[in-house]
């Protein structure tokens, strides 16, 4: 069984590599009959506009949506997680497409621009725990979107307070964001829902695998065969 990962633009490459480490083969798709031979897949980070716009031009919205609809576990990270949104704000989202299917609602641009990217550490319990690695994870943000809000059965894996990006990003526009968040203290970078996972950041690009084999335990036909699956966790 392979891994599906969404190979329109952005870093699909480098989620194959983290899964080729992990001795699970993951294989680029661009067509939507290339969905029918994958059990899950992976939506990289990249730019959610263009994504959208290749995959209309490929003719994916539907078989994406019913590959969702499924059941089949699909992950998003960063621009991934804005393409599974139900629902997404922030600058320039007019008429853009999203596969939709997590109950949330998301800021696409909410870490600012290209030079406010930043990494931080995210203590992730359920994400951590298993292999007595580092009790936290090292998280790439670059030009990051984070979530607003969550439905009922979205399960929150990370959130930051906004005390704490303030000194990691002097964006000016997280203060306005502060008032249209629901709590007006945190935002959510980490979500489970049912078959879906999404994460703001990008484990893709640090030697941390924790967060792939997290996935590939979604994965039921894998799980049936995780003896060959290391996870490899080191600090980045
Ligand atoms: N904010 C970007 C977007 O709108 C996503 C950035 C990323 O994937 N690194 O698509």
């Amino acid at each position: 069984m392979v891994v599906g990962v969404l190979a329109l633009q952005g870093s699909f490459n480098e989620h194959i590599a983290v899964l080729k480490r992990l001795g699970v083969k993951g294989v680029e798709v661009r067509k939507p009959e290339q969905l029918l031979n994958v059990s899950s897949l992976i939506i990289p980070g990249g730019e959610s506009t263009t994504m959208a716009k290749l995959a209309e031009l490929h003719n994916l919205f539907p078989a994406l949506r019913e590959f969702v609809q499924m059941g089949k576990p699909v992950w998003g990270t960063c621009a991934g997680l804005i393409f599974l949104a139900n629902k997404a704000t922030g600058q320039k989202t007019g008429g853009q497409k999203l596969i939709g299917g997590l109950d949330c609602t998301v800021h696409r641009n909410f870490f600012g621009s290209q030079i406010q990217s930043f990494e931080t550490e995210l203590p992730i319990p359920q994400v951590v725990a298993e292999d007595g690695g580092p009790p936290s994870f090292r998280a790439v943000f670059i030009r990051a979107p984070a979530i607003l809000d969550v439905g009922p059965d979205v399960e929150v894996l990370s959130d930051i307070p906004l005390s704490a990006i303030e000194t990691l990003n002097s964006n000016p526009a997280i203060q306005k964001e502060e008032e249209s968040t629901e709590s007006g203290k945190k935002v959510i970078v980490a979500v489970k829902q049912g078959n879906l996972l999404a994460t703001a950041f990008h484990p893709e690009l640090t030697a941390d695998t924790r967060w792939h084999s997290y996935f590939l335990k979604m994965v039921p036909e894998i799980e049936g065969g995780t003896s060959d699956i290391v996870s490899t966790s080191t600090s980045n």
